[in-house]
């Protein structure tokens, strides 16, 4: 079968030139543009002909993401889902609901190809890119599940910390970012959208000029290159001195400050001379530190630290000027980390 091409990865005026082609008249991209930002299916777009909606589905498809499963935490309110593309590979998602609106994690490759140590998504390398209407389509089957159980609830927030390095999918994570704050669709304001990158630093200098001001994390997870490149292949290129550097551009040109994520690990970055340096050379710098408890990946050899390890680490970091918290640990019986329930989920060993 050969795949059909999705709508939701138009932008408007693409989609306008669309049904012009088709030779329906402008007006129709208006609707379908709405319909899309709701969530609905062709079939579902109840003010165009049926004619157009059979000639559309034909050929096209809403939304080429669907939701395959949800797993919620007995725990909190999170949920995890777990979506099929078109040529089925599979991508997952977590909607964290906190007090300042739903999150969602959204991803942005299939696998990826960066290589750190801890993490369960990039353990089979990168399968492909995902493109804007699969990014986007995760938050419109995300805001149709939240809407089921609650009208009034939709995604607030976007972190794209899922599966992928977005900065590896540039062009295709631009566009998404363009279409999740189009005004006339989901309306989402890019100061609630958060890009989690592993450090690539042209692409961190490029996305300073794009304007689109979303809030910069960059996962450090070490003070220093030598701890880091053990972690982290992405380290090799791109040192810390001139990681730190694209970093302050960042905050230059857009005027927003940087998070730092710090996953603490026992023996590796833990200790308070990590805390010492990373605090001495994050000295002077508008931005926060975002320590985040180490999610044990069974594959690999890798161990978190205590909740009290982790306190006394933040309580150095902030006696040496620098601001740090620690991320609240959510759907930790889910598989939250990243490609922790895709893998799963293809072994077999999902028994859920
Ligand atoms: N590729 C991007 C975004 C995806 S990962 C990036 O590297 O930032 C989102 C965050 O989760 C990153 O900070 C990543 O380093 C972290 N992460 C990955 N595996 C983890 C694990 N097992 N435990 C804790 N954090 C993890």
């Amino acid at each position: 079968m050969t795949e059909k091409i999705a709508l939701n990865g138009f932008t408007y005026e693409e989609l306008e030139q669309y049904v012009l082609e088709m030779g329906e008249s402008k007006f129709r991209a208006k609707q379908i543009f709405q319909w899309i930002a709701k969530g609905a299916s062709i079939g579902e777009m109840t003010n165009l002909s049926a004619a157009l909606r059979a000639r559309l589905e034909a050929v096209s498809t809403a939304n080429p993401v669907a939701i395959q499963g949800v797993y919620s935490s007995q725990i909190d309110d999170t949920e995890k889902f777990l979506y099929a593309l078109e040529d089925d590979n599979l991508i997952e998602g977590v909607v964290m609901r906190y007090h300042h609106g739903d999150t969602l994690c959204v991803s942005t490759q299939v696998g990826c190809r960066m290589g750190c140590s801890f993490c369960a998504s990039t353990l089979e390398g990168r399968v492909r890119n995902l493109t804007p209407g699969e990014m986007l389509g995760q938050v419109l089957c995300a805001n149709r599940h939240i809407q089921q159980s609650d009208k009034e609830r939709r995604i607030h927030n976007i972190v794209l910390m899922g599966s992928g390095e977005p900065l590896d999918n540039y062009e295709n994570v631009m566009k998404f970012l363009r279409l999740v704050n189009d005004e006339r669709g989901l309306n989402i304001s890019l100061r609630n959208v958060s890009l989690s990158t592993c450090g690539l630093i042209p692409q961190m200098y490029a996305l300073a000029d794009e304007g689109v001001p979303v809030t910069l994390s960059v996962s450090l997870h070490a003070s220093n290159d030598r701890i880091r490149r053990e972690l982290m292949p992405v380290a090799n290129a791109n040192p810390m001195e001139k990681l730190l550097a694209a970093c302050r551009n960042y905050l230059e040109k857009t005027g927003r400050r940087v998070i730092f994520e710090y996953a603490l690990i026992r023996g590796v970055n833990d200790s308070f001379a990590c805390a010492d340096e990373l605090a001495k050379k994050l000295r002077g710098m508008q931005c926060h530190v975002n320590l985040i408890p180490l999610n044990e990946v069974k594959e690999r050899n890798l161990a978190g630290v205590s909740r009290k390890e982790a306190e006394a680490f933040m309580t150095r970091l902030i006696q040496r000027g620098t601001s740090a918290t620690i991320r609240r640990e959510m759907g930790a019986d889910i598989d939250g980390a990243c490609g922790q329930l895709r893998r799963h989920v293809i072994q077999g060993k999902n028994s859920r």
